[in-house]
């Protein structure tokens, strides 16, 4: 439990029909009391039941008709003594309520501060906690789904019961480790790297979900790449279906990289458009550009690789499609409009594993199939409606969780070193510890909570 009193408004800034400023800590009753008169007696106020009251200033006058709910501890979103008032909408009456609380003796609640009482008062784990936040910035009913089913422990859930497993797992070869004399192992070593392998397995399953999840916060990043003048910043324009890229049939005037977001099946599609690739740049701008491309190519997660379906092959397309074939790619051949030049077969020999289609940015015909292979190239299927809203943080913990797991199992099953083996599986516990907050951090708890806003 906390030793202050903490408050802060708790809805958007700005004009609405109410606010709601929240008091959480001991002293929240004391300081309600001296803010707000209600018309039923304070001592008498049922808990959880809204009651009618006047919000007083500091002689004493009314400033607006307010609503106030006590909650009382444990059973609060804190878990502590906590008070909600309801004022009306406006910034200056919710700011004057909020003064009143100040004065009364509490102080302005930080970044998050809320739902950090929440999760150290036991109410919420770590996981859950940053799912709250995954609620207020879903904006999708996909990603609020995904934040829903975080909330409600889907995750948590999952992870303890993944956790428990490598617990019992490291228990068995510590015991081995730890009682060498009987010189039988406690576990066998290919028992021991099933098991490993096992919990692989399960962590990447969850980890695709977690990824899923992650695209629809953050969206997916496509580049669109090909040579000048082939219909990138048509098919941008086309998929915008507005004009705010340059087009222009002279070749190489997209230079710079615009990025424009569009959605689809509730995932944000993050197109960027790139300069044109060619062989040999013709001067420094565009020599900038072609690098800037390369970036582009680097930080997306899918490349739409664009051809001229009126135009043959050429030589950087022949290198293009080798340095895309270890990246998710979709090859795209535009201008389907017009009279086909390009050779179906020659470009099959060269990308055999490439999903290839034949659209036309002008007639707009094609697209819906590259928006949807976009999403099938990120998301992998059956995904979506599993997902699960999480951090960067927690799918770098899973990461991690699966690259000690994956040295655990090389080292019991190549090198029979169940000392070893047993690090990386505590390697492992503690990435899982990280995630569902298991362990004191307070460095890690400040990153977490101050990426909320300020009143949750
Ligand atoms: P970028 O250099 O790759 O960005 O190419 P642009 O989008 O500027 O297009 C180059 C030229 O091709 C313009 O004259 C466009 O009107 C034309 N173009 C783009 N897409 C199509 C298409 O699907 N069909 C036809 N016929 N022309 C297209």
């Amino acid at each position: 439990m906390f030793g202050d009193t903490i408050a802060a408004i708790s809805t958007a800034w700005g004009d609405a029909g109410i606010s709601i400023i929240r008091i959480s800590g001991p002293d929240c009753q004391d300081i309600a009391r001296a803010t707000v008169r209600t018309v039923t007696p304070f001592d008498q106020l049922r808990p959880r039941f809204m009651n009618n009251g006047i919000l007083l200033d500091e002689s004493g006058t009314p400033i607006d008709e307010v609503l106030l709910v006590l909650f009382v501890s444990p059973k609060s979103f804190t878990g502590e003594d906590l008070v909600e008032i309801h004022c009306h909408g406006g910034s200056l009456v919710a700011q004057r309520c909020l003064e009143r609380c100040i004065q009364g003796g509490c102080r302005h609640a930080a970044p998050g501060e809320f739902t950090r009482r929440a999760y150290e008062n036991g109410r919420l784990d770590l996981a859950q906690a940053e799912a709250v936040n995954g609620i207020i910035q879903a904006r999708s009913n996909e990603a609020l789904r995904a934040a829903s089913r975080t909330l409600q422990g889907e995750l948590s859930q999952r992870i303890r019961e993944l956790y428990d497993e490598l617990l019992l797992l490291s228990a068995e070869l510590e015991v081995g480790i730890d009682f060498p004399e009987e010189d039988i192992p406690y576990i066998a070593e290919e028992d021991a790297a099933s098991r490993i392998e096992t919990l692989i397995q399960d962590l990447r399953d969850l980890l695709d979900r977690c990824t899923t999840g992650c695209l629809l916060r953050e969206g997916i990043k496509v580049a669109l790449i090909g040579r000048p003048n082939v219909g990138k910043s048509s098919l941008l324009n086309a998929l915008l279906q507005e004009s705010r890229a340059i087009v222009t049939s002279v070749p190489g005037t997209t230079r710079d990289v615009i990025e424009e977001v569009i959605t689809h099946r509730g995932i944000p599609l993050r197109l960027m458009d790139t300069a044109g690739l060619r062989e040999s740049p013709s001067d420094e701008v565009e020599a900038i550009g072609i690098q800037r491309t390369s970036k582009a190519i680097e930080k997306s997660d899918v490349v739409l690789w664009i051809l001229d379906g009126s135009k043959p092959l050429e030589g950087i397309d022949r290198s293009m499609i080798a340095s895309l074939s270890d990246r998710p790619h979709l090859v795209a051949i535009n201008k389907s409009d017009l009279p086909n030049s390009l050779d179906e077969t020659a470009l099959t020999a060269l990308a055999p594993d490439s999903w290839v289609f034949r659209i036309s940015a002008q007639e707009r015909h094609g697209l819906d199939e590259i928006k949807e292979a976009i999403v099938d190239l990120a998301a992998k299927i059956g995904t979506l409606d599993a997902s699960l809203n999480v951090t960067s943080r927690q799918v770098g913990e899973i990461r991690a969780a699966i690259q000690a797991l994956a040295e655990g199992r090389d080292v019991i099953s190549t090198m029979g070193d169940q000392s070893l083996a047993a690090q990386a599986l505590t390697e492992a516990r503690s990435c899982l510890e990280r995630i569902l907050g298991l362990q004191d951090d307070e460095a890690l708890l400040d990153v977490v909570f101050s990426q909320f806003c300020v009143g949750k």
